[in-house]
């Protein structure tokens, strides 16, 4: 009983196992038989192919059919192993029913055997006890069979199931193997189709490609008949080139010589007009410096004749809130640009001087007059321009001017930069800028950090004469925007060192000094000259007012220093031997710039009020002193009497007469110079000239009318009323 049904370690019986490796291989050969139907798909064909594909097409179809043959193969394999696992199933089945007859014959003869049991017992039962043990024994063992005998055939029939289920399995794997053969068949067929269009598209695209060659071989050959033609009517061409080539060939080899003697040709040509320009351009240098010596010479002349020293007057306008009944007091010759009628308790007094600005003249008016002056700094002269008055007269005005409508200082700075930019290619200027107070007779450097320093006026130690003041501020000045720097500099320290600026700069003398250093970039010449723009202290008598102590000493430096100033300006006119300049401070310190061919303007500013009537007296009285003295003592003193008493006689009118005609006619002298040197165009000068002599006779005509109207109508002479 034991060997029908052997049972593994595990449990399982031989045929489970063998089902389930059946089972198991079953569905590797599904698998696979699946992943080649997937490739078989993938390896289908494209539906159509191009001419020039065929060689890959061919190669293709080559792989396809090795890869059938493989799926063929592969099929046989699994025929194979089908028959094999059909054989091992027949086996089993076998096996199986032999099991089960065996299992039968046993239930049969376990069946026959309970009645030999039931005798047994019924004699064991009547015989003894000991057999009734038996059996009941007998029995028990019965009972255990007839359980073990269930089981076998609860197992026989599962078995029988299983049997049947790998049977219809079995069956369903025959069907779908023969699915897939149709399949393989199927894709053979359409293969070998596809492979049979393929070939024809091979043979027709070969076909085509062998008539294309053909024709184009043909052109080809076309080509060639044709290069040939022309091959043999370039040769002549190819003989000229090379010919033409060596020709070449052979002036290249002589080039060096001709360019090496081109080029000595050359330089000796150009050396010969460097030579030519050179002497030319020193014939330019000379007569640029003759010119240039010239120019100096004339406007030194002009100079002179317009005298060295000059005297303006500007009269400043009645203000806002001054009431005044100004006009009657000050007016003006509407001929004469050069006279000023003060009218003084019932007189009329009259001033000559070079030029009078009313009081509507305009700042930039007013620097017409005196820019000739500030260049002439450019040239190497060394000028002054004083602006001399009251208080209140408008000297700070003149000079310093508003912000919207700048004086003389910038203005002055302003054209000397152009200037000095104009003449850039040839000169290189430098211009650098100190500013000084003179206050009490010391000297205050406005630029500078100390401010509580003095500083001294000294003789330069390096033995040419020149004065120097040690530890003076000076600034290099190189744009408008430097100027404006400067000038905050020192308004800044000039009020804080005071405590009304107003009141302190009426007292003390503000100097601009301006240096101007320019080297000839072609003849190394230099220059060097000095501007020097002075805002003199007020020039009211205020010692006559009773002042004390610090006022006192204020008006008598101011009443010392405007004095010296006139003593100076005297003697250099009158050509003294002796200059008092050590009287000041201020004369001192402008020495170098008041004597030798300098110049100086003074700008005598006139109040209109009738309140600084007497000032303004003052102050024109110190203007025609200074001016009168150009011409010559004897004449001065008479015309300073004559302006000032009155009292005329024919001899001076005719001598004042004469003298302006003389000016005149030097002044027209000089333009025909300048005609004569080409620094005018002709027709300028000549009307220049003529203008001159013109306006000397109309100006002597007018003075002796004049005169010979007072004198026949035997008023108070002199005393000119309006025209
Ligand atoms: P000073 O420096 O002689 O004491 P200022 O220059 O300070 O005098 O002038 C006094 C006043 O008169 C200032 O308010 C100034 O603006 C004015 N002033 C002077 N001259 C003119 C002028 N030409 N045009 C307009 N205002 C002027
Ligand atoms: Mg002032």
């Amino acid at each position: 009983m034991c060997s029908f049904v052997s049972l593994s370690p595990d449990g399982a019986t031989d045929l489970e196992k063998h089902l389930e490796l059946l089972v198991v291989e079953n569905e590797r050969l599904k698998q696979e038989l699946k992943a080649c139907k997937t490739s078989l798909l993938q390896e289908a064909p494209p539906p159509a192919c191009t001419a020039t594909d065929c060689p890959h097409s061919q190669v293709r179809v080559g792989r396809i059919n090795r890869q059938l043959e493989e799926s063929k193969r592969h099929a046989g394999e699994m025929q194979r192993q089908l028959e094999e696992s059909k054989c091992q199933q027949g086996e089993v089945e076998q096996q199986l029913s032999i099991r089960l007859r065996d299992c039968e014959e046993e239930m049969a003869r376990q069946a026959a055997r309970p009645h030999q049991v039931k005798y047994v017992t019924e004699i064991v039962e009547v015989e003894s006890s000991g057999s009734q043990q038996a059996v009941a024994e007998a029995q028990a063992k019965s009972a255990a069979l007839q359980e073990q005998l269930s089981l076998q055939r609860q197992l026989l029939r599962e078995l029988e199931t299983q049997l049947h289920e790998s049977q219809r399995t079995s069956t369903q794997l025959r069907a779908q193997i023969l699915v897939y053969e149709g399949e393989m068949e199927r894709a053979q067929g359409q293969l070998e189709a596809e492979m049979q269009n393929l070939e024809e598209e091979k043979n027709r695209v070969i076909e085509d490609a062998f008539i294309r060659a053909e024709s184009e071989m043909k052109a080809v050959h076309e080509n060639l008949a044709g290069v040939r033609m022309n091959l043999l009517t370039l040769q002549p061409a190819l003989r000229t080139l090379t010919c033409d080539y060596n020709c070449l060939k052979r002036q290249v080899q002589d080039f060096p010589f001709m360019l090496e003697k081109a080029m000595t040709e050359a330089k000796q040509e150009i050396c010969q007009v460097i030579g030519e320009v050179s002497s030319a351009n020193q014939e330019l240098l000379r007569k640029y410096k003759r010119e240039m010596n010239l120019r100096k010479k004339c406007h030194n002349e002009l100079v002179r004749l317009k005298g060295n020293i000059r005297v303006f007057c500007r009269v400043r306008p009645v203000c806002r809130g001054e009431h005044d009944s100004a006009e009657n007091m000050v007016s003006f010759d509407p001929d004469d640009d050069a006279l000023l009628y003060l009218s003084n308790k019932g007189k009329l007094m009259t001033f000559e001087l070079d030029k009078v600005f009313h009081p509507q003249a305009t700042q930039e008016g007013v620097f017409q007059e005196v820019q000739s002056l500030v260049t002439s700094c450019i040239d190497g002269f060394n000028v002054c321009i004083f602006a001399y008055g009251q208080t209140g007269s408008g000297k700070t005005y003149t000079m310093e001017g508003v912000a919207k409508d700048p004086g003389i200082n910038q203005r002055a700075l302003r054209l000397l930069f152009s200037e000095v930019t104009e003449k850039a290619p040839d000169w290189d200027f430098k211009i650098t800028v100190s500013m000084v107070e003179i206050y009490n007779e010391t000297l205050r450097n406005l630029l500078g950090d100390n401010q509580g320093e003095k500083l001294d006026i000294k003789m330069n130690p390096d033995g040419s004469g020149q004065l120097y003041v040690p530890g003076l501020t000076e600034f290099t000045v190189q744009s408008p925007e430097d100027i404006n720097r400067v000038f905050e500099l020192g308004h800044m320290n000039r009020a804080t060192a005071c405590t009304n600026l107003n009141e302190h700069s009426s007292r003390s003398h503000a100097l601009l000094i301006i240096t101007v250093a320019g080297v000839n970039s072609s003849t190394g010449h230099r220059t060097q000259g000095k501007l020097n723009l002075v805002d003199l202290a007020g020039s009211e008598r205020i010692a006559k007012s009773g002042a004390e102590g610090s006022r006192l000493r204020e008006a008598q430096c101011i009443n010392k220093s405007l004095s010296a100033l006139g003593d100076v300006i005297n003697a250099l006119r009158s050509r003294h031997s002796h200059v008092p300049f050590r009287n000041s401070r201020l004369t001192y310190l402008l020495s170098d710039s008041l004597s030798g061919d300098s110049k100086t303007l003074m700008m005598v500013q006139v109040s209109p009020l009738v309140c600084n009537m007497s000032e303004s007296v003052c102050s024109l009285k110190f203007a025609q002193r200074v001016r009168t003295i150009e011409l010559g003592n004897a004449t001065r003193r008479q015309w300073e009497n004559s302006s000032t008493t009155s009292s005329p006689t024919h001899d001076i009118m005719i001598s004042y007469a004469l003298c302006s005609f003389r000016r005149s006619f030097q002044q027209a002298h000089c333009f025909h110079q300048m005609k004569t040197a080409e620094l005018m165009p002709d027709r300028a000068c000549t009307q220049m000239h003529n203008r001159c002599i013109q306006s000397g006779f109309e100006k002597c005509l007018h003075l002796y009318r004049k005169w010979n109207l007072q004198a026949c109508s035997r008023v108070v002479p002199f005393h000119f009323s309006k025209p």
